[in-house]
């Protein structure tokens, strides 16, 4: 069967009341994709989660960006797995580039992929993100450091797990910098990703799993980027908040 394109949409620590139910109303101008070969999933601030289902389009899904490594208590400011499936939330951003990096955050490989499983076996899906930073690229360490990010979550997941995950591969050298990888470079680490997959899960797996790229893609790169037979979408920070969103939606077209 072929993958279903999935467009993930990141508001980040972005929004009030007013902006957001401006940019719902704005989503709202888009065909439906009830019949489309594409999923939409749009990860929101926790405080705004109720607020924008309230106003977003019926055929989108929500998203939260984070979540806590286990089960709720005494963990000051944290929301679990469990209070999100309870507030009927579907999804997650977990290992997102900005909480593994962030010196205030800093999550490790290891935290990450705690995260994406507890968060699996308690009925969320993930948007488990991945990828390098600039120096890495640079000095020729890409598929080391995806294949690490992701052999951590892989030693954490039963096969059937799988069927629950997206992986998103965001080079952090592209993520809200303008700097979009080419197609040819999406491409090349997208069929590295597949192909670690296949040899360390399983053939079906890889050949189910969807991956998607992020960093800076906008109105104007997607068409190209999502005629790459491994791209299957895309995970959008900066322009998710904008109308080209719509265009970037519509990519799945292109497949
Ligand atoms: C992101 O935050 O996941 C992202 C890809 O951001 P941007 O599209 O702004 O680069």
């Amino acid at each position: 069967m072929p993958r279903k394109f999935f467009v993930g949409g990141n508001w980040k620590c972005n929004g009030t009341r007013e902006s957001i139910a401006k940019v719902c109303e704005e989503m709202a101008k888009g065909p439906s994709v009830a019949e489309a070969n594409v999923e939409v999933v749009i990860g929101v601030p926790f405080i705004y989660a109720d607020y924008t289902r309230e106003k977003l389009r019926k055929d989108w899904v929500l998203s939260v960006q984070n979540c806590w490594i286990g089960k709720g208590g005494a963990f000051t400011g944290e929301v679990s797995a469990e209070m999100i499936v309870d507030a009927g939330i579907p999804w997650v951003i977990l290992g997102h580039s900005e909480r593994r990096h962030l010196p205030e955050l800093k999550e490790s490989d290891e935290t990450v992929a705690i995260k994406v499983a507890y968060a699996i076996a308690n009925g969320l899906k993930v948007m488990a993100c991945i990828g390098e930073l600039l120096e890495e690229r640079e000095s020729g360490k890409t598929q080391a450091v995806n294949e690490r990010q992701l052999a951590a979550i892989a030693a954490k997941l039963k096969e059937d797990d799988w069927k629950n995950v997206v992986i998103a591969y965001e080079p952090v050298w592209a993520i809200g910098t303008g700097k979009v990888a080419t197609p040819e470079q999406a491409q090349e680490v997208h069929e590295q990703i597949r192909s670690w997959v296949a040899s360390n899960v399983s053939a079906s797996v890889a050949a189910d799993v969807r991956i998607l790229y992020g960093g800076s893609v906008t109105s104007k790169n997607c068409q190209e980027l999502a005629g790459k037979p491994d791209v299957d979408g895309f995970l959008v920070g900066g322009a998710s908040l904008k109308p080209e969103f719509l265009d970037i939606v519509d990519a799945h077209k292109a497949k």
